[in-house]
């Protein structure tokens, strides 16, 4: 069994409130929110952190910035504005090894981060 907390949300083995769905990734609200919109948009195939991406993902992380712009639009934050985040490696602040970008919004982010 897949012990990847965020591939079995992906997989429908663990419940989510999914925001966003097609063949290549997932978005999902996260279940600790640190801002009025926060959600975690991935990709479906296993990918543990940006350090493991390879030059033919550049596509995939287009389509992750671009499904995060798409969750801003739809829960009515494109304007005044939003935070994209991947937190990598311990440093970086990752808990969770797979891939995210984070969608934070609805009030001001402070700068720069803790
Ligand atoms: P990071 O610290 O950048 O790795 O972010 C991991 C995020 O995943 C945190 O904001 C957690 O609140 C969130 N998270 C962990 N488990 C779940 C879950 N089952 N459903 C939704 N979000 C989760």
């Amino acid at each position: 069994m897949n012990d990847c907390i965020f591939c079995r949300i992906a997989e429908g083995e663990i419940p989510a409130t999914i925001v966003l769905s097609d063949a290549e990734i997932v978005a999902f609200r996260d279940i600790d929110p640190k801002a009025p919109t926060h959600v975690l948009v991935i990709p479906r195939r296993h990918i543990d952190s940006v350090n493991e991406l390879g030059a033919e993902d550049a596509a995939l992380v287009g389509r992750l910035v671009l499904a995060g712009r798409a969750v801003a639009a739809t829960d009515g934050i494109a304007e005044p504005g939003y935070r994209l985040v991947l937190n990598t490696g311990p440093d970086g602040g990752q808990s969770v090894g797979h891939l995210h970008l984070h969608v934070l919004g609805g009030r001001g982010m402070a700068w720069p981060p803790g």
